[in-house]
């Protein structure tokens, strides 16, 4: 019998971005937050949300890049909910090209975004900034949300961006136990479709996974995000990676925030940059 949170990724059109609604157990109109509303998810999400009969309280991030924020405007309008993200990147939200922008790498990668967002019809003028805004704090490392019947430990994984965030679905002694089940399994989506297959096949270990973690651009099947935006730090990821994420259980199912799913057992055994 599952009482885990259930986890439904809605891939965004733009860079890929592995959106996810988060729904609390149970039956009937649950709680739901929605976690990196990349750009173009908006439908995509509200049509989760209206099949399962969810009830959004809030949208997050898992960091405060572009790619990650671009729909956080139109879903907090729409569902009448709050943006939460880490303090230290809130900032971002105000000037998502701008803090994107500085250093030759990113002038690139900022252009590439620029140009990806234009193609699907995405004017970078149109963006707009979400509110209200909630910033919070990670005291010793994490802290716990509460969104109606929907929990998570937010942990505090700097270095890709000052405010990365791993969000830990399910965390021990919150009311979903630890205990996940299925998730992300086989209700992958892609583009608001219900996927099977071999993205979906990754994220279940060889037994049941223990939980879920979203990993923002800190962690990837196979590699971790790049250090060298504005206010990314090269020693500061390699800490959380050594800190942080090889500390995770190794029987939780990771969720990136772009790529195929992946297992924390199988990136500290196969991932370059864990070993
Ligand atoms: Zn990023
Ligand atoms: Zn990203």
């Amino acid at each position: 019998m599952s009482v885990a949170a259930q986890v439904d990724v809605v891939v965004a059109p733009v860079f890929g971005t592995n959106c996810c609604v988060v729904a609390a157990p149970g039956s009937g109109v649950r709680d739901c937050v929605v976690v990196d509303a990349g750009a173009g998810v908006a439908d995509g999400v509200a049509r989760v949300v209206e099949e399962r009969r969810l009830r959004p309280r809030a949208v997050l991030a898992t960091h405060g890049h572009a790619d990650h924020t671009w729909d956080a405007a139109e879903l907090c309008e729409r569902y009448d909910v709050p943006m939460w993200m880490h303090a230290a990147d809130v900032y971002r939200l105000d000037d998502p090209f701008g803090t994107l922008v500085s250093g030759a790498g990113a002038a690139a990668v900022s252009s590439a975004l620029g140009r990806e967002l234009a193609a699907l019809g995405f004017a970078p003028e149109a963006y707009r900034a979400p509110k209200p805004v909630e910033g919070f704090e990670t005291r010793g490392g994490s802290a716990d949300l509460t969104f109606g019947a929907v929990t998570l430990r937010a942990v505090h994984a700097p270095g890709h961006t000052q405010g990365s965030t791993l969000y830990l679905l399910d965390p021990p002694g919150s009311d979903g136990g630890a205990a996940g089940r299925g998730g992300t399994g086989e209700d992958a989506r892609t583009g608001g479709r219900t996927t099977t297959g071999a993205e979906a096949d990754a994220a279940t270990p060889d037994s049941a996974p223990s939980g879920i973690v979203l990993t923002g651009d800190v962690l990837f099947a196979g590699s971790i995000g790049r250090t060298d935006l504005p206010g990314g730090d090269d020693a500061t990821m390699r800490a959380t990676l050594s800190d942080v994420v090889a500390r995770l259980d190794p029987g939780l199912a990771v969720v990136p925030g772009h790529g195929p799913t992946t297992t924390v057992e199988r990136e500290l055994a196969t991932n370059p940059y864990l070993r």
